[in-house]
């Protein structure tokens, strides 16, 4: 078995969508990224990769690079997690929590959680996630931003 996190965050500004898990939010302001800012498909990325040891996401997706400019932040964790496969694991389970004061983000987990399982080819019910707010202290209380802490634990695979 081997363990491992990841974290994200991410600025929330006007004129943006708020992208989450591939789901669009409805909100008046969305993430500031050079991809499209899914700071919960980046945590969890990092969280599997981490857990395999291999290389993070901004070193394979740098943000100087052109080709991830508004990049489907999905089809990214999907490479990552083929990567993970390729390096002989499987996904036990994964677990992320969003630190968000607004907007009130239950009525999507659900989705948030079958389109995360999808793109990792993994059941629903091996991917958590959960959203808090942070009492309005610090940058994800006050507006300024979102953050995401996620864990992922994975077995070697038998082949
Ligand atoms: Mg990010």
């Amino acid at each position: 078995m081997r363990i491992g996190h990841g974290f994200d965050a991410h600025r929330l500004v006007e004129g943006r969508a708020l992208i989450l898990g591939g789901i669009r939010i409805p909100f008046e302001r969305g993430a500031l990224g050079h991809s499209d800012g899914d700071a919960l498909a980046h945590a969890i990325a990092d969280a599997l990769l981490g857990a395999a040891a291999l290389e993070d996401l901004g070193s394979r997706f740098p943000d100087t690079d052109a080709r991830w400019k508004d990049a489907d932040s999905m089809v990214l964790l999907a490479e990552c997690a083929k990567a993970v496969r390729g390096a002989g694991f499987a996904i036990v389970n994964l677990d992320a929590t969003i630190v968000v004061e607004r907007p009130k983000l239950a009525p999507f987990i659900r989705r948030m959680r079958e389109n995360i399982a999808a793109c990792l080819a993994a059941d629903a019910s091996c991917v958590g996630v959960k959203a808090k707010s942070s009492e309005g202290m610090g940058y994800t209380g006050d507006g300024t931003g979102v953050a995401v802490h996620a864990v992922a634990l994975l077995r070697e695979a038998i082949t």
